[in-house]
């Protein structure tokens, strides 16, 4: 298995539960690294040009509206396979299908306010990664 770097979110649903704590140390204990994080209150432009890939899904404007409503806490996470890692701790998408002591299913509040985004691939990671940090706020 191979180190990898992964982008993840703390939504806005979790970061106003004051969250951001208990979601990091679940990354933390399953062996991940946050090489990077900081908190931004994003604005729909930014919302908008991350999610583009859903522009038109009917719950586009919903996504749009959650993920500007409050703070969101961007990071990097390193490890071995970090990728599939962060997925699986994550959980379904719909926190009614996400399995028992995943980030979802101990904290979503429903599949839109479901607390978490992870990259689904090593192309979305890099792309997400860049998104939001330059090389020089990465510090493994
Ligand atoms: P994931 O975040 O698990 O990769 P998707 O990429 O399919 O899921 O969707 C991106 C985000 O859009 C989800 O995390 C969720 O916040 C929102 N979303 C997805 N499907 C729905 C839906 N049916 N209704 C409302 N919001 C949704
Ligand atoms: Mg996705």
């Amino acid at each position: 298995m191979a180190i990898e770097r992964t982008f993840s979110m703390i939504k806005p649903d979790a970061t106003k539960r004051n969250l951001t704590g208990a979601i990091t140390k679940m990354m933390e204990e399953a062996g991940l690294r946050v090489v990077a994080s900081k908190r931004v209150w994003m604005s729909r432009r930014e919302a908008e040009g991350f999610y583009a890939v859903h522009k038109e899904r009917p719950f586009f404007g919903e996504l749009v509206d959650g993920m500007t409503s409050g703070p969101t806490v961007v990071q990097v996470l390193e490890g071995e396979n970090a990728i599939l890692k962060n997925r699986e701790i994550m959980g379904a998408t719909n926190p009614a299908q996400a399995a028992e002591g995943t980030i979802r299913k101990t904290f979503a509040l429903s599949i839109g306010e479901n607390s978490v985004h992870g990259s689904d691939a090593p192309e979305t990671a890099a792309q997400e990664i860049k998104y939001w940090f330059s090389d020089t706020e990465i510090v493994g």
